[in-house]
């Protein structure tokens, strides 16, 4: 006996797998449905025979040895829709597609050998007469299952759903809002192959997603002929896009509408959770879960097909032929690193990823046992074992935290920018423009953006430090300076407590004798709210003479700057650009000023001890100056 097919292990085992390693077989798994009545009546035979759950015997009519074909499963005629739909893998496929995988399920056999109905039930019997529950198919059940999945996840889901037909090589939405237009398929380096203007409905229930079903299905192009009465004349491809979201990300100024495209079906826009926008025209992010119903290949002969019915023949064995050319030419491993004419029809640029890109697939079969059949049903059988020997290269997801999160630290990295540039005062125009060249690598990606503004911040952060730095140095300095005045004051009152007179008649102060002017004549009075007053007679102290304001005394005692100029009457390096004209710029000091604080200093570097007033008026010879009225104040 000849056996053919996958060798390899359990299939339940394969099928729970995930998609392990770099490369993963189609999976394929095989549906032999009953003889029809019309067939029964006939008196034809079967000519298949299930033998275990994956291998098929079939016994060619002429009697030659049995012919054995090993798949993932192998469905016979008494196994049930909910039979199938537990027995092929589908939920397995859903459950990668819920992680972000691009999965798609297709079903492939001759015209009425039952492909249509394993995917969506028998066709119904009139306008908006749903299937009956225990027929309903794979798809069906699976939208079932995933809502049901979906509502018991923790993170919030967006469902979007879109669905199309190729019909005589054109591409046409059946969920269209007028009569369905031919739509263009292009190419782009990011997604791939993909159909322009394609309505993409979000629904938020079972039952929307039931009504989008049954709307593409009555739209669908069906005809009768001899070997099925309800044949599709189309390939049809339904796509259900699965968003799992955190968090909402705001999208830097742009908005666009919820939906898709145009708007939602009425009744569809129940939402699941909040979901990351996407642009209009743009598909949305995530996984994808994909159901291709094939027209079933026919021989004209056999289907007695005229005029248009030949037509649609010709185009779907073309397209078909197309699919098998790709499939073999994938299976040769040398062939298969070189060029595979995705582009020879519509069916196989819309199936490239499928076949041999980054999606997770699951053939479905479908066969009849009769022996009329049994060419059509070997070349299907064949077509089959080869297909799962097709791999692909299913690519990990980027997990949809990681773009959100990268999203969320862009927003960090910006508010940071931010505060930074407040803190720096002034935006350095040319740090913070970025080179031409720079922002266009910055757009292509988050990580490109993220790196720039890491970039951008960390410049930032240096220069603030910087600032730093240097204002914590003129505060030191400015605390030195502050002390010495502290200091000298100190060292000048207690002269003035040396000085003190005996007991007796006070002396008047001798700022107020004549003809020296009075100490509190000097000009202009201390601004400040200390109201200093002159340590002898208390009369209130010239501003520069002012102990407790020390933005005044050490522009007077301050050290020698480099260039002559006292460090302490230099501006610090924060304060703004002193502007001649404006009134808080230091008042220039007049010569007498000058004069009268160069004799203080002179005194005091050489241990005198002067009064903070002007020179004392000369008594007779050998008379101690007489100081009147001296009381010292103790803060002082
Ligand atoms: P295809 O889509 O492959 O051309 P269909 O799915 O339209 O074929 O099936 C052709 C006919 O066979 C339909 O009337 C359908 O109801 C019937 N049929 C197919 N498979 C089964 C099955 N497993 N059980 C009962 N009837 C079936
Ligand atoms: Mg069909």
């Amino acid at each position: 006996m000849e056996e053919r097919g996958s060798p390899d292990g359990d299939p339940a085992r394969s099928l729970e797998q995930g998609p392990e390693g770099p490369e993963t077989p189609i999976q394929v798994v095989l549906r032999v449905r009953p003889m029809s009545a019309a067939e029964l009546r006939r008196g034809e035979q079967s000519a298949l025979h299930c033998s275990g759950t994956r291998t098929l015997q079939v016994s060619p009519p002429g009697g030659g040895p049995d012919v054995a074909f090993r798949f993932g499963a192998v469905l016979d005629a008494a196994r049930t829709q909910e039979d199938v739909f537990r027995a092929c893998g589908v939920r397995r496929l859903g459950e990668l597609a819920l992680r972000g995988f691009s999965c798609t399920v297709f079903t492939f056999g001759q015209t009425g050998s039952g492909k249509t109905y394993t995917l969506t039930g028998p066709p119904p019997q009139g306008e908006g007469v749903p299937v009956p529950h225990n027929l309903a198919g794979i798809m069906q059940r699976t939208f079932a299952w995933l809502l049901d999945r979906v509502q018991h996840l923790s993170a919030p889901v967006t469902l979007r759903a879109s669905y199309l037909e190729i019909y005589n090589e054109q591409v046409r939405d059946l969920l269209s809002v007028g009569s369905p237009r031919p739509l263009p398929v292009r190419w782009s380096k990011t997604r791939g192959f993909y159909v322009e203007q394609l309505r993409v409905v979000e629904f938020g229930s079972l039952g929307s997603l039931m009504e989008l079903l049954q709307m593409g299905l009555s739209r669908r192009r069906s005809s009768a002929h001899t070997l099925n009465q309800a044949s599709s004349r189309s390939h049809a491809l339904l796509t259900l896009y699965i968003s799992r979201q955190t968090v909402s990300v705001p999208t830097w100024g742009r908005s666009w509408p919820r939906a898709t495209q145009q708007g939602s079906a009425s009744g569809c826009r129940k939402r699941l959770g909040h979901a990351l926008e996407v642009p209009p025209g743009e598909p949305p992010m995530g996984g994808k879960l994909c159901f291709v119903d094939l027209a079933g290949s026919e021989k004209v002969a056999a289907t007695g097909s005229r005029g248009e019915l030949m037509l649609e023949a010709n185009s779907i064995n073309r397209s078909l032929l197309a699919l098998g050319h790709c499939i073999s030419l994938l299976l040769d491993p040398q062939r298969k690193q070189s060029h595979i004419p995705f582009r020879d029809s519509k069916l196989t640029k819309l199936l490239a990823d499928s076949l041999g890109g980054r999606g997770v697939t699951l053939m479905v079969a479908c066969v009849s046992p009769s022996a009329q059949c049994l060419p059509e049903t070997l070349s299907t059988l064949r077509y089959a074992s080869r297909a799962q020997r097709v791999t692909t290269r299913p690519q990990a997801p980027k997990s949809p935290k990681q773009p959100q999160r990268l999203e969320i630290e862009i927003l960090q990295l910006q508010e940071e920018n931010r505060c930074l540039r407040s803190q720096l005062g002034q935006i350095d125009p040319k740090a913070s423009r970025l080179s031409g060249a720079r922002v266009a690598w910055a757009q292509r990606n988050l990580y490109g953006m993220l790196q720039e503004f890491m970039l951008e911040n960390e410049r930032l952060r240096k220069e603030n430090s910087q600032l730093q730095s240097s204002r914590d140095r003129a505060r030191d300095e400015q605390r030195i300076l502050a002390q010495q005045v502290q200091e000298l004051e100190r060292r000048l009152l207690c002269a003035c407590s040396d000085h003190q007179p005996h007991p007796g008649p006070a002396p008047q102060c001798p700022c107020v004798m004549a003809p020296a002017p009075p100490c509190h004549a000097l000009p202009p009075l201390c601004s400040c709210p200390c109201h200093s007053l002159c340590p002898l007679c208390r009369a209130p102290l010239a501003h520069w003479a002012c102990a407790r304001g020390e933005h005044h005394l050490p522009q007077v005692f301050g050290p020698k700057a480099p260039g002559g100029m006292p460090l302490s009457a230099q501006p610090p390096p924060w304060a703004p650009p002193c502007n001649p004209g404006s009134a808080k710029c230091p008042r220039e000091r007049s010569p007498s000023d000058w004069t009268q604080t160069r004799v203080l200093a002179e005194m005091l570097t050489e241990e005198e001890v002067v009064p903070s007033a002007p020179p004392l008026p000369m008594g007779p010879p050998n008379t101690s100056p007489v100081l009147r009225g001296c009381v010292l104040r103790g803060d002082l």
